[in-house]
């Protein structure tokens, strides 16, 4: 295979490699999307652009749960079944934690070591620096080369803190809490707001005398998701169990969200669900170009203002709308 330097791919190299699924292009054009060189984002937004006609054809597939709750063995061994099924995988991750360390969940190159090695698997750690809204903006554009390469199915990791459950839930089709069976009260300690927001709920790690508890805590689920209102996409969550060592139950996960699938595509959610999704995406896209904008245009009267703000000579409303007047005023 031949090996290029980022210099010498030009766009029309860019678009032939990804669509015959040469993944060193893929990781090439991923690097351009994640880049904060203002060249590499013009090739990067003409190189979405050509090859959005070839895009959308994936389950985009969101999992969240809390550090040690076995997301990467359960991701690895849910990835190695559906390579088992001759699907291609790829697996991306939003990680608020590598946004202050420049690390990442999936950088460690121990995990899902199998999956890794796959040829039908793809796994790329975020790597991208910067706000999570830079990360996320990046992750959705990745998705949409990975699908332009061929991939059936996006796995889109995130730890379960702060705002990056919301982020991943955004970004795709359908969202995926993992849990752990404890001894006692099950749903204690997940926000209620996480649990309305999945699709499906994966009790994990149900093996040797994890089983009782498991099974106690599936029908406290169960029962719990009958108090939530239906839900508008015509699908109701569910609750398995599995376990990543015995491979119990990693079938199931697959049937569940095919099921979910057929059902909000017959619903019509399914499409409507994605066209939110872009609609988001560009209003989000919109403020944070406004915002550099604007931080660009006047650094020194913001950080003037927020002395203001500070010192309390000014309120927040007043010195944000007097940078508003100040940016017009250079636009007259
Ligand atoms: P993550 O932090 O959520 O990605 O969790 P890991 O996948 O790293 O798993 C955390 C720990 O749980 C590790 O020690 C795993 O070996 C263990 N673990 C993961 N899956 C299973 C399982 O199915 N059964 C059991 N008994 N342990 C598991």
């Amino acid at each position: 295979m031949k090996v290029f330097k980022n210099k010498s791919i030009d766009i029309g190299q860019f678009e032939e490699g990804i669509l015959s699924g040469d993944r060193i292009i893929l990781a090439k054009a991923i690097t351009l999307i994640e880049s904060s060189l203002i060249a590499d984002q013009h090739q990067a937004e003409e190189l979405i652009e050509k090859l959005l006609p070839k895009t959308g054809n994936s389950i985009r597939l969101g999992i969240t749960g809390v550090p040690g709750v076995g997301k990467s063995t359960f991701i690895e061994t849910l990835g190695l079944y559906l390579t088992s099924l001759k699907k291609k995988i790829a697996v991306l991750a939003v990680d608020p934690s590598s946004i202050k360390t420049k690390g990442s969940i999936l950088g460690d190159k121990t995990r899902m070591d199998e999956l890794a090695k796959h040829p039908l698997a793809f796994i790329r750690p975020s790597s991208t620096g910067g706000s999570l809204g830079g990360v996320a903006h990046a992750t959705r554009e990745v998705i949409l080369l990975c699908e332009a390469a061929g991939f059936d199915v996006i796995i889109i990791e995130t730890v379960g803190v702060g705002q990056s459950e919301i982020t991943v839930r955004e970004m795709t089709d359908f969202f995926l809490l993992l849990i752990l069976a404890g001894g006692g009260d099950e749903l204690q300690g997940i926000k209620k707001g996480i649990m309305e927001m999945a699709d499906g709920f994966v009790i994990t790690k149900v093996d040797s005398e994890n089983v009782k508890p498991a099974l106690i805590a599936q029908a406290n689920y169960q029962q719990a998701l009958h108090l939530f209102n239906p839900s508008e996409s015509g699908w109701m969550p569910e609750v398995l169990t599995t376990s990543a060592f015995t491979k119990k139950g990693i079938p199931e996960v697959w049937t569940m969200i095919q099921k979910f699938e057929s059902v909000t595509k017959a619903t019509g959610f399914f499409d409507e669900q994605r066209t939110q999704q872009d609609i988001f995406s560009f209003h989000h896209g919109v403020d944070e170009a406004v915002r550099n904008f604007v931080t660009d245009k006047s650094k020194n009267l913001l950080t003037a203002l927020e002395q203001k703000v500070k010192s309390k000579q000014l309120s927040p409303r007043i010195a944000a709308r007097m940078v508003l007047t100040k940016i017009q005023e250079m636009k007259s």
